[in-house]
């Protein structure tokens, strides 16, 4: 089997908000053909236009080529091979950043062409699913009064989420107001698990996040996501080594050698990697391994549409530590609608591992039409 083009395609909602961190609002959706007629697809959650131009540009030598270069005419079921061969063409431009978000939606295409092609899902071809289901943590954007936040976790509450986490939004801007909404998300969620991220809301102020954490830590909070500046590893050990909360990070990073420093470095109890940009499913795994010899617990970012849950879900199979399926609830068209699959909870609040061929999913090509705009 043969690559014959790589495409990249723009997809975007017709109002976008750039003010909030919801990126589920537009879409880089990588689709790979080969000459058999098996189609992959993939998904990078980055600048739609910018990965655009590095996966069609013209090649300007052997270390800044494009991805298209690199790929029609390989075979792309060498997966490490590939991954190897696009990180080393694309050295010059990329080694993380953008280039390796374009890499990873790529990679994901590549395992669901290998899956599809052996009639087999991507967690079997990761050596066999050790969970056939992954408890799930509602993910939203935190609102900006306490009566709202209690008002919508009680409604995921009654949609069946046992955990919810509540991000970004007003948070870092005033740490007593954290508090508040906090503990008014604690109180509506009952016995389920709140998990607070902070969007870089306290810089690289380790002080007051200790004292937020401190009182997050009073309430239950599950855990305290990104109170700083992904770079600030010294305030990230500063606060995971003085507090019990679980402090957690990663969504940012790229590739096992960023996540190295951030675990060596940054004393984090979880680590976050992003599949559509960390370097994909074949990086990720790698690492969770890394993770899992320090200690570190693996919790896959995931906030785009049924691509990037589907390929985190089949990552999250095979991570012997799998705790959560982040769950993007956002009420974007791009969320909601792009892939066929609902991926619905379980009684329990689960959701399954999809079992079809390769990602198992498919493509609503109506909708990718809709809001395409390349
Ligand atoms: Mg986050």
């Amino acid at each position: 089997m043969k690559i014959t083009d790589v495409e990249a395609i723009i997809l975007r909602q017709p109002v976008l908000d750039e003010g909030i961190a919801d990126g589920s609002q537009d879409d880089l959706v990588i689709r790979i053909h080969t000459d058999e007629g098996i189609t992959g697809i993939g998904e990078v959650d980055s600048s739609p236009e910018a990965v655009h131009a590095l996966v069609s540009a013209t090649s300007s030598h052997a270390i800044a080529h494009s991805f298209h270069s690199l790929l029609v005419g390989e075979d792309p079921t060498d997966i490490e091979r590939l991954w190897q061969k696009m990180y080393r063409g694309m050295n010059y431009i990329g080694r993380r950043g953008i280039a390796l978000h374009a890499q990873s939606g790529i990679d994901i295409a590549l395992w669901d062409i290998k899956g599809k092609a052996a009639g087999k899902p991507i967690s079997e071809l990761l050596g066999g699913a050790i969970h056939d289901r992954v408890r799930a943590y509602a993910s939203m954007l935190m609102p900006d009064t306490t009566e709202e936040t209690a008002e919508r976790v009680s409604a995921l509450r009654d949609d069946g989420f046992t955990a919810i986490k509540l991000g970004w939004g007003p948070l870092g801007k005033d740490p007593k107001h954290d508090v508040r909404l906090a503990t008014a998300a604690k109180e509506a969620a009952g016995d389920g698990d709140i998990l607070i991220d902070a969007g870089h809301g306290y810089g690289a102020d380790a002080k007051t996040a200790i004292g937020v954490a401190r009182e997050l830590e009073q309430l239950g909070v599950y855990w305290l996501e990104e109170p700083f500046e992904p770079d600030e590893y010294e305030a990230y050990a500063e606060l995971a080594d003085t507090v019990d909360i679980r402090v957690t990070a990663g969504e940012q990073d790229t590739t096992v050698w960023g996540f190295r420093e951030l675990i060596e470095r940054g004393h984090v109890d979880l680590v976050q990697p992003d599949v559509t940009r960390c370097g994909g499913i074949t990086e990720l795994i790698r690492i969770g391994a890394l993770a899992r010899e320090h200690g570190v617990e693996t919790v896959p970012h995931a906030w785009k549409s049924g691509i990037i849950k589907a390929a985190s879900l089949h990552a999250n199979a095979v991570l012997p530590d799998a705790t959560f399926q982040e769950y993007c609830v956002a009420d974007t068209p791009i969320n909601q609608t792009l892939v066929k699959e609902r991926m619905p909870l379980d009684a329990d609040g689960f959701v399954a591992v999809p079992t079809g061929p390769g990602l198992g999913i498919e493509l609503d090509e109506e909708v990718l039409e809709r809001y395409r705009v390349s």
